[in-house]
């Protein structure tokens, strides 16, 4: 049995949480284990504003504050000759980070992804020692050791499934058959050019699920600062409850829409090779976590989850009965993709089509429309500042006037629906209020629909 492991930012940020999490994975009676795991908590904002630095006396100091940051935390971890041979790895690693960071070329597009993804480097080189001190054949990996390859535009990477696993068959798997447990880095994979690419931020959820897919692992475990996949972010609602177990499309939707727990494109990997994740607290790891599957079975809950994705704005364009006009709807999408801009929702009326995207994507988004001949659109109408609310519950969409109470909830909430978007998934009810609304409609929902049942 494969177990791939993931511990995030927190989970490694000190030594204590190092040492913690070192014995989660001793403890753990999966016959073979592979690591993955995130920079140490903070390092990599402080990486992408290192990033931006162009002094090269702040980056200097910048470069100290890093190496302080990670070897203090080692040496409070190993002594003697494991330090020593840390050392060794370090000087190697730190060199090379040293160089990017004073000479690398800024006008590279890929220069941030370069920088960014330093912290990895760090983070798994000491848990490697520290498991190494307690007895473990461990080794510290790249993912270019092991064979993550990647595509895509800067700082939004995806991996190269089928590449990565012919690579790991080779690379990685006859150590993991051994039985050596590998540590890797997380959140990037390699461009063909040799160079890093990030997946995004948090993407080391997803380097973990395409690292289980490539090794076909028997288990992804996502181990992190909560309790497991909860009924809502309990930053924003400390009341919100573990669930048991989800689907693979109820993770899907509410990790695509905003449940910060797992990075947007975790699922896709393991669900295609029907490997179950579960999601678990490294500070409580006795706690059974979430487990996420193909769920079969159906629950009473009417609402399981909400998920918030803020920060998005509602393009209007008006051109008459552009209903029966599909050219020209197929020509303004057309344009937006050609900025890969992501489509949250869309709807139509007879003389207007709508669509949900990101606040970054509106000026690009202006721009490429306004290529579109003037006589073809009438008006655009920017709605800022909105978020897109997603619930999802087995029942939601099959139970007779559920929305209507969703709705009324939002009601109570004083605030206005914008957009709605219902059938579009099985399993979510997706709709758009005011961000100056949202946490009180989710309040609302959260109290009406779980608190309310327990
Ligand atoms: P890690 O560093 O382990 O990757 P993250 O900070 O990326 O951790 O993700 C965990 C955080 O996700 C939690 O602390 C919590 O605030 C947030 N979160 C948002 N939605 C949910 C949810 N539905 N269930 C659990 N956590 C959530
Ligand atoms: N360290 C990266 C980030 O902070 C990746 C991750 O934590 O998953 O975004
Ligand atoms: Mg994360």
């Amino acid at each position: 049995m494969i177990t791939v492991m993931k511990f995030g930012g927190t989970s490694v940020g000190s030594p204590e949480a190092l040492k913690r999490v070192a014995n989660i994975i001793v403890k753990h009676e999966s016959q073979k284990k592979v690591v993955v795991a995130s920079a140490m908590s903070g390092i990599t904002n402080f990486l992408v504003s290192t990033s931006e630095m162009t002094n090269a006396k702040e980056k200097k100091a910048a470069i100290d504050t890093f190496n302080d940051k990670h070897i203090n935390t080692a040496k409070k971890l190993f002594t003697g000759k494991i330090l020593d041979e840390f050392m060794k790895e370090y000087d190697e690693r730190f060199d090379k980070f040293k160089s990017i960071i004073l000479d690398g070329n800024k006008k590279d597009p890929y220069y941030k992804d370069n920088v960014s993804s330093q912290g990895e480097r760090f983070s798994t080189l000491i848990l490697s020692y520290v498991l190494k001190s307690m007895g473990v054949d461990s080794v510290a990996m790249t993912s270019e050791d092991c064979g993550i390859c990647a595509e895509g535009k800067p700082l939004n990477g995806c991996a190269v499934l089928d590449k990565t696993e012919t690579l790991m068959a080779v690379k990685l798997k006859p150590l993991v058959d051994a039985g050596t447990v590998p540590v890797i880095t997380g959140f990037y994979g390699m461009m063909d050019d040799d160079k890093p690419l990030t997946f995004g931020r948090g993407g080391s959820d997803y380097s973990a699920a395409v690292i289980a897919n490539g090794l076909n692992a028997d288990m992804l475990e996502i181990w992190t600062d909560v309790d497991g996949f909860m009924s809502a972010d309990p930053r924003m609602i400390p009341e919100a409850v573990r669930i048991d177990e989800m689907s693979y499309d109820e993770a899907a939707e509410l990790a695509y829409f905003g449940a910060k727990v797992l990075h947007p494109r975790t699922i896709e990997p393991v669900r295609m090779k029907h490997i179950p994740l579960k999601v678990k607290n490294s500070f409580k790891p006795e706690d059974p976590g979430t487990l996420i599957h193909h769920l079969g079975r159906h629950t009473n809950e009417l609402l399981k989850s909400v998920a918030v994705k803020t920060d998005l704005c509602i393009i209007t364009i008006s051109s008459a009965e552009i209903a029966y006009r599909p050219k020209m709807v197929a020509r303004i999408i057309e344009k937006m993709s050609e900025n890969d801009v992501i489509i949250y929702s869309m709807s139509t009326s007879l003389s207007t089509v709508a669509f949900l995207i990101h606040n970054n994507d509106v000026k690009q988004t202006m721009m490429k429309l306004n290529t579109i001949d003037a006589a073809d659109i009438e008006r655009i109408e920017v709605k800022n500042d909105v978020a897109l609310i997603c619930a999802v519950g087995d029942n939601l969409l099959t139970t007779c006037g559920v929305s209507g109470d969703i709705f009324s909830a939002v009601k109570e909430a004083r605030a206005n629906v914008e957009m709605i978007s219902e059938g579009a998934s099985d399993v979510s009810l997706n709709f758009v209020v005011p961000m100056s609304k949202v946490t009180d409609v989710i309040k609302i929902l959260h109290k009406k629909f779980v608190s309310d049942k327990q």
